[in-house]
């Protein structure tokens, strides 16, 4: 599977036909426990729900060939699957280092439910390279990635950070559910792990909750899916079949979503109502050249300020029709936020707080010119704040 491209094995890796019937969808082993032929006798290798179900293994190995992995394993959420990472490469007196514009749920995870057990965390602009190399502790063991960030789409230079942290003995952590394998294989450009809410942009279809890890050698396979197994934390076998569906679809859904952000980015940066457009496909984006280099496409996301400040930013986000007001990302139909209040909320006011006047947008997949009709209606309404 892995001398095909990208788009093919989204379709077929993990996704053999079902022997048994010929049913071309593999089906969904709604099953708790399989029966042993004689005590040992395991038929594939099943034996418990928590250790192995075949629709869990067929979405892992889908997950590995888009990354260019060696395996993965499938989690009930992107939180989830960082959990049992964290759990199974750290020990009281580790540092991890994280950039400071961070998932907010994984520095409360961090600092919140580890911090207690020894723990230490601290946050650093990943995209300067020289605040990189101050960052990094001798007791650092993992520095963590997340580019495109959320939600002001700051670029972090993958290759560069990760050889400043090999020097330094870390392990290089990509949260890679922004731009999704489709954009973005942070193992090649030299990550060692991949990180995943497939949530967004994997699942694509807002109806299912999940994550992964995805790793670029065998190092820690052992050790994670010990703690998959011994916590439990498993993707439940729906939930797995749904992520796979989604996943085949990923290739023409991020093409999509990239040509509908370019045209709602290149129109918002022609309005005066927009006083900065946050999106790394504008040539004025700080981090377009890295991200030019190191990404296939630049992505669904986009966000923007509003040069009227944050009442008109408020307003906005509540202004749009077929834009809906939710958190989230990823799926196939627009989402608005204010970052602020709803994604950012428990971060307001600390070093990971954005700015009040910035909206944020998942540009989904409906037909572009509707999107900026909407858009424009919106500013319409608000007008004259
Ligand atoms: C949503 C998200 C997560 C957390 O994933 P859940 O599936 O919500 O647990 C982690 N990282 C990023 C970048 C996310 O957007």
């Amino acid at each position: 599977m892995s001398d095909h491209s990208f788009a093919t094995r989204a379709i077929h890796a993990g996704q053999e036909f079902d022997p048994t019937t010929g049913a071309i969808i593999p089906p969904i082993y709604q099953t708790s426990t399989f029966v042993q032929d004689g005590i040992g006798g395991f038929r594939g290798g099943y034996e418990y729900n928590r250790a192995g179900n075949p629709t869990r293994t067929s979405l892992e190995t889908q997950l590995a060939a888009l990354e260019g992995g060696v395996s993965a394993l499938s989690f009930a959420s992107g939180l989830a699957s960082e959990d049992a990472l964290l759990r199974a490469l750290l020990r009281p007196g580790d540092h991890v280092l994280l950039g400071n514009d961070v998932y907010g749920g994984t520095h409360r995870l961090l600092s919140q439910v580890w911090g207690p057990w020894g723990i230490e965390t601290s946050t650093v602009e990943l995209s300067d390279l020289d605040a990189v190399r101050g960052g990094i502790r001798p007791e650092t063991k993992i520095v963590w990635i997340e580019t495109p960030s959320n939600p002001l789409l700051k670029i972090v230079d993958i290759a560069a950070v990760a050889e400043l942290a090999h020097a330094a003995g870390a392990t290089v952590v990509v949260d890679n559910t922004f731009a999704s394998p489709a954009l973005q294989q942070p193992l090649a450009l030299g990550a060692d792990v991949v990180v995943h809410s497939t949530t967004k942009y994997l699942g694509g279809h807002s109806d299912v909750l999940g994550g992964a890890v995805v790793f670029g050698d065998d190092r820690f396979v052992d050790a994670v899916k010990f703690q998959q197994f011994a916590v439990g934390a498993v993707s439940a076998p729906l939930d797995a079949w749904l992520t796979t569906r989604g996943v085949k679809t990923l290739a023409v859904r991020m093409r999509q979503h990239t040509e509908n952000a370019t045209a709602i980015a290149e129109w918002a940066a022609a309005r005066p109502e927009f006083a900065t457009v946050f999106y790394p496909g504008l040539a004025t984006h700080p981090g377009h050249e890295v991200a030019a280099r190191q990404m296939s496409g630049f992505g669904g996301m986009l966000s923007f300020g509003l040069a009227a400040g944050p009442g008109a930013a408020r307003a906005f986000a509540e202004a749009t029709e077929l834009f809906q007001l939710a958190e989230s990302l990823g799926g196939v139909e627009s989402l608005i936020g204010y970052p602020p209040e709803m994604t950012h909320a428990s971060v307001r006011g600390t070093e990971l707080a954005v700015p009040e006047n910035v909206v944020r947008l998942s540009v989904g997949i409906e037909e572009a010119g509707d999107l900026i009709a909407d858009l424009e209606q919106a500013l319409a309404k608000i007008a004259g704040r």
